[in-house]
């Protein structure tokens, strides 16, 4: 991912080299090749304008520094606005202070959810916690299936629906997970809940009964980043719907241009927590934002 967009302001900073002084000139056609680059990488219009309106404002006040040159200085500036567009500090789960932290994942079918309920429960795990897997994807026929195989690679113990806890109604799953959890002493409660391929009213309104009877602590919006502009719309959509805390971006393996993961924290005002980069349980992480502005600018 960012391929395209670091290799993009790798030249425009190409251009600046050698100059001693920026003009106003210099910097209006540097701000022009970085809105362009940043529209090639499929970042949110409103998003480009104010980022490249920042890094202008930015370059024309900033004090000449003595050690960095002008080209330095604006990847510095750059650097700064990106790690500001997505979402600056890096932000932490929030624990319950009593009984058992509930984590309600939702997201369209397909964006990795179930996979990502394992990847994060063997995070937890690996953090000292006792994780409780729930399976309140009804609705694709292999997902309780699979997040049954996927909880035993992370050795997670799943909670499915069986005869006397709500086959067929997600939402008695879910709370009866919720007192297994609390009479089993796990510290986290990981809820799967279902995504249908597009955006719709009854999903929404399940995710959202859901989300009442299990009042989480955290609701992550699980999105493909692939997805590109798309994943702005279906964020907006969740965020109705259902709200959330923050965003899983999965897929940041595949050669997505990174328009969504520089875009949704800005559009939604959530921020990004993890980040999901292959197939395999470990290829997860907590997301940090300089981090990832290091990688496009490296
Ligand atoms: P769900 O419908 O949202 O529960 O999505 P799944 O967890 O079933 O994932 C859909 C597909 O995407 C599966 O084939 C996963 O193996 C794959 N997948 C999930 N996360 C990632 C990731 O970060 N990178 C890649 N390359 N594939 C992923």
């Amino acid at each position: 991912m960012f391929a395209t967009l670091s290799d993009r302001l790798a030249d425009t900073f190409k251009n600046l080299r050698g100059k001693g002084r920026l003009s106003d000139a210099d910097i209006d056609a540097t701000a022009r090749e970085i809105r362009i680059a940043l529209l090639e990488a499929d970042v949110a219009l409103p998003v480009v304008k104010e980022f490249v309106a920042a890094v202008k404002d930015r370059a024309r006040g900033e004090e000449v520094s003595g050690a960095l040159n002008p080209a330095q200085q604006i990847i510095k500036i750059v650097n700064e606005e990106l790690v500001e567009i997505l979402g600056g500090e890096t932000r932490r789960l929030r624990y319950a202070k009593t009984g058992p932290t509930v984590i309600m994942l939702a997201g369209l079918q397909g964006a990795g959810k179930t996979t990502l309920a394992a990847k994060l429960a063997l995070w937890l795990k690996e953090q000292g916690k006792q994780p409780l897997l729930v399976a309140c994807d009804l609705q694709r026929p292999n997902a309780v299936k699979q997040l049954q195989v996927n909880g035993e690679r992370a050795g997670v113990p799943v909670f499915a629906p069986e005869p006397g806890n709500g086959v067929g109604d997600p939402v008695g799953v879910a709370r009866a997970s919720i007192e297994e959890a609390t009479r089993r002493l796990h510290d986290v409660v990981i809820v799967d809940t279902a995504g249908r391929l597009g955006v719709d009213a009854e999903l929404m309104q399940q995710a959202a009964d859901i989300r009442d009877a299990v009042r989480p602590d955290e609701v992550l919006f699980v999105v493909d980043a692939m997805i590109g502009q798309d994943a702005v719309g279906t964020a907006q959509a969740f965020l109705d719907g259902v709200g959330f805390d923050g965003v899983v971006l999965t897929k940041l393996d595949g050669d997505a241009r990174g328009g969504a993961a520089l875009s949704i924290r800005s559009v939604t005002g959530r921020p990004v927590m993890f980040a999901s980069n292959g197939e395999k349980l470990t290829d997860f992480d907590v997301f940090h934002p300089d981090r990832m502005a290091g990688r496009i600018l490296d």
